[in-house]
C-alpha cells in the first residue's frame, strides 16, 4: 500500500509562512493499493493538486470514500480536475444515512450561486455506491467502516491487504463524554493492530475542554487509543487551523517521549509512504 497525505489540516484552509511544513489544504488522503486501485478519502481542499496528479499518471478509475459531509471534507470535489473527464470513472461511496444524501451533498455545493459549472454537466462516470456496513471487498482488499464521535454521523474507513492494515480515523471525539455514538472499546477494536493509524489531532490536553462536543481529540487522546490498541505508526492528523509548524514539531517530539514502541509522526501534506 502506498498512501499520501494531499491535505492535512481541519476546519478551514490556512496557507501562509506557519503551515508551509504540514501544509495548509483540508483533508484528502491518497491510497494506492497493491492490487492497483486508487482510493481517495475526502474531497478537502488537497484534492485539487491529487487531480492533476491523477491525469498526469493516466490514471482511469477511482474509488472515493467521504468520512462526512463537513466543508473542510467536500470543499475540493469542484476542483477536482478528473470530474470534467469523459474517460474517468468515480465510484463514490457512502455509508448511511451519509449515502442518502450524497448527491444532494455534491450536487448542493455546486448550484450556480456557489459554483459556475454544474453537477449534471460532468464529464466522469460517477456512480454512488452505498457501502455494507460489514464492509466491503475491492479486488481482495477489505474495506470496513465505523462511526466516529462527531456533531454530524461521520466514518472511519479500514483497509486491510494482504497483512497490511491501515486506519483513518478523523473527526472523531476520543472522549466521548458529549457525543457516545461508539463506545471506546469497540474503537480500541477496529484500531487493533493496525500498522499505521492516521488520527484526528485537532487539540492538545490543555485545550480539549473548551471543545466538548466539537468532535475531535487531543494529541495525548490520540497517543492513547493507538498505544492501547497496539498500532505499530501513528500520523496525527486535521490539525487546528491556528496550529502552525513549530508547534506540530513540539507535538510530535512530545509525544514519542509517551508513546513507548509506538511510532508517531505529523502528516505532512505532499508526503507519502509504502509498507
Ligand atoms: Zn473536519
Amino acid at each position: 500500500m502506498r498512501v499520501k497525505f494531499w491535505g492535512t489540516r481541519g476546519s478551514i484552509p490556512v496557507p501562509g509562512k506557519d503551515t508551509i511544513k504540514y501544509g495548509g489544504n483540508t483533508t484528502c488522503l491518497e491510497i494506492t493499493l497493491e492490487n492497483g486501485r486508487e482510493i481517495i478519502i475526502d474531497a478537502g481542499t488537497g484534492m485539487r493538486q491529487l487531480g492533476m496528479e491523477i491525469i498526469s499518471n493516466d490514471i482511469k478509475h477511482i474509488d472515493f470514500f467521504l468520512t462526512h459531509s463537513h466543508w473542510d471534507h467536500i470543499q475540493g470535489f469542484p476542483f477536482f480536475a478528473p470530474i470534467f473527464r469523459k474517460d474517468i470513472s468515480l465510484n463514490i461511496y457512502g455509508v448511511s444515512p451519509t449515502f442518502e444524501r450524497l448527491l444532494d451533498i455534491l450536487k448542493g455545493q455546486m448550484e450556480f450561486i456557489y459554483f459556475p459549472v454544474q453537477f449534471k454537466q460532468l464529464g466522469a462516470k460517477i456512480s454512488f455506491k452505498k457501502f455494507d456496513p460489514k464492509g466491503i471487498d475491492l479486488d481482495g482488499v477489505k474495506v470496513s467502516s465505523i462511526m466516529t464521535n462527531h456533531p454530524l454521523e461521520t466514518h472511519a474507513f479500514k483497509f486491510e491487504e494482504n497483512d497490511k492494515t491501515l486506519v483513518f480515523m478523523t473527526d472523531n471525539e476520543l472522549d466521548h463524554q458529549v457525543i457516545a455514538t461508539t463506545p471506546y472499546d469497540k474503537q480500541v477494536d477496529f484500531v487493533r493492530g493496525a500498522n499505521i493509524l492516521i488520527h484526528d489531532a485537532q487539540y492538545k490536553k490543555e485545550e480539549i475542554d473548551k471543545y466538548k462536543g466539537w468532535g475531535h481529540s487531543s494529541w495525548q487522546e490520540t497517543v492513547a487509543l493507538a498505544k492501547k490498541a497496539g498500532v505499530e505508526k501513528l500520523f496525527f492528523t486535521h490539525y487546528d487551523p491556528s496550529r502552525t509548524d513549530t508547534e506540530i514539531d513540539e507535538i510530535v517530539i512530545e509525544a514519542n517521549k509517551i508513546s513507548g514502541k509506538l511510532s508517531v509522526l505529523g502528516a505532512r501534506e505532499g508526503n507519502s509512504f509504502e509498507f
